[in-house]
Order: C-alpha cells, then sequence, then structure tokens
C-alpha cells in the first residue's frame, strides 16, 4: 500500500536523521560499552548494571558526549579527568569483594575521595545505601552538584567541599572507601573511618615512585581485634592526590 510504504519511509528517515545529542539512543551505545567491558573481563553483574544504568555523557561536556561511551578518561576541567569505565568497574568489583559488602550484596556505606564531575558517585549510589564524595576544587564540586541534581540516584549522595584526606569522621564509619586519586601513602583517616569488615580501594605511588599501582585494605575484626590487611594489585594512572583545598 503506497501509504503503508509512505510511513515506512517516513519512519526510515526519522531513523537516520542525525541524532540530536545523545539523547534516544544511549541507551543503546551505554549497552554496546558495557558488554565490551564485560568481554574484556568485567564479570560483576551488579555493576554492569550499574554502568549500564548511569548517563555518562551527562558528566561530560557536550563537545565530548560523542566520546562519552569509549573506554577513556576525559577532561572535565582544572586539569583533571572523568575516569576510564573499566577503572571504575574494576574498583568497584573489587569493592565488592569486601566483608561487609559481600555479606549484604550491596556497598553499604560508602567514600569516594575526588568527586570530580560526580559520574562514578552516581554509579556508586547504584549499589549502596548512602555515598559521601569529597573534592578539594571547588568549581568541581559545583559542577558535580549541577550534574547530579540532574539525575535520579537510588542512594542518597553528600556531596562534601573539603581535603578528602582527612575523610569524613560526620559520616564514618564506612563500609567501603574509594579513592580516584592516588597519593604517596595512605591517609591515615581513611583507615579510621573504615567500618570492621569494611574495604577501601585506591590508587596508591608504586614502591620506587615509578608509576601507580591499586592498593586494597580490609579491616578485618578477629576475636574482638581490628587489622589492616593490605593488598597490592595491577599498575593503574590516576590524577595526583593532592593536600588541602583549593
Ligand atoms: N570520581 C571522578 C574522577 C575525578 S578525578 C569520576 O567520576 O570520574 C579525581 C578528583 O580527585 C579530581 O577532581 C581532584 O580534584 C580530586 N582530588 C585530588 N586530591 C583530592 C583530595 N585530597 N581531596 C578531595 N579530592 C581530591
Amino acid at each position: 500500500m503506497p501509504q503503508r510504504h509512505l510511513r515506512e519511509a517516513a519512519a526510515d528517515a526519522a531513523r537516520q536523521t542525525a541524532p540530536r545529542g545523545l539523547g534516544l539512543d544511549s541507551e543503546m551505545v551505554r549497552r554496546r560499552m558495557v558488554q565490551r567491558l564485560q568481554r574484556e573481563g568485567l564479570a560483576d553483574e551488579r555493576v554492569l548494571q550499574a554502568l549500564s544504568t548511569v548517563q555518562r555523557h551527562e558528566f561530560v561536556d557536550s563537545a565530548l558526549a560523542i566520546q562519552a561511551y569509549e573506554d577513556t578518561s576525559l577532561p572535565i576541567g582544572h586539569g583533571q579527568t572523568i575516569s576510564k569505565p573499566s577503572v571504575v568497574g574494576r574498583m568497584i568489583s573489587i569493592l565488592f569483594g569486601g566483608a561487609n559488602a559481600g555479606q549484604q550484596g550491596r556497598l553499604g556505606r560508602v567514600m569516594e575521595i575526588g568527586t570530580g564531575c560526580g559520574y562514578q558517585a552516581a554509579v556508586l549510589a547504584e549499589l549502596s545505601k548512602h555515598v559521601v564524595s569529597i573534592e578539594r576544587l571547588r568549581p568541581l564540586h559545583e559542577k558535580a552538584q549541577m550534574n547530579l541534581a540532574a539525575v535520579r540516584t537510588p542512594a542518597q549522595i553528600r556531596l562534601v567541599y573539603g581535603d578528602g584526606r582527612l575523610g569524613y569522621s560526620a559520616g564514618a564509619p564506612f563500609d567501603s572507601i574509594i579513592a580516584a586519586a592516588g597519593g604517596e601513602d595512605l591517609p591515615p583517616a581513611w583507615l579510621a573511618q573504615l567500618a570492621p569488615g569494611g574495604r577501601l580501594v585506591a590508587p596508591m605511588v608504586a614502591p620506587g615512585g615509578r608509576g601507580q599501582i591499586l592498593v586494597v585494605v580490609d579491616h578485618v575484626l578477629e576475636a574482638g581485634v581490628g587489622r589492616f590487611v593490605r593488598t597490592e594489585h595491577e599498575a593503574v594512572l590516576f590524577v595526583p592526590l593532592k593536600s588541602g583545598v583549593s
């Protein structure tokens, strides 16, 4: 029928017009990104689900939105970057290996150091009870506030402007602590604010000062006595963990 053909042609044309931003297509593009991460070894279904839910393109400048679903870090201004999805996925999967997270099947109370644009905080909020995220650069803290106000997250996110090396004692103890910037040492406040059964994952300057590695610390409680068990993992590349605010 000519009329049906016309309708089909119109529908085809509509599909072929240039996408407005990423708009309606973003779900599909995101699903493809997640499938790629899965092929590359990211296995935790909960993490894959969270990565396919959070709209990463909403956290970068519109000029970069087209690259938002590539597995790459991108500039977010002020010399900082949004983390690579594979690294966000890897670190959050490691957190799920913590005793409390393992038991609950959720990340519990989470502290993130280095909010940046707020992307990882939004992913964490899909998987936890409460997220505190600290940023030392005021313009980025404010950018994250705007970005996160525009998305709906199941868990509450508290954004804190301050030096993340000090942690956030008012919200402690945390079941999961994750740093998005790497320093020479692990700030004592992070260990002090890690709940028994909690796990911390952070990039750290490698011994000898060459490059960074991922470090994991578990707060183990045995017969009422707590101790910290530290393991070292693969090489990573993060922006430096700095002191003070700016
Ligand atoms: N979590 C972000 C990544 C941000 S990059 C994402 O979702 O992609 C790391 C951030 O850590 C930068 O914004 C940097 O300013 C911040 N940072 C570095 N040292 C810090 C500190 N001591 N306290 C809080 N934030 C810090």
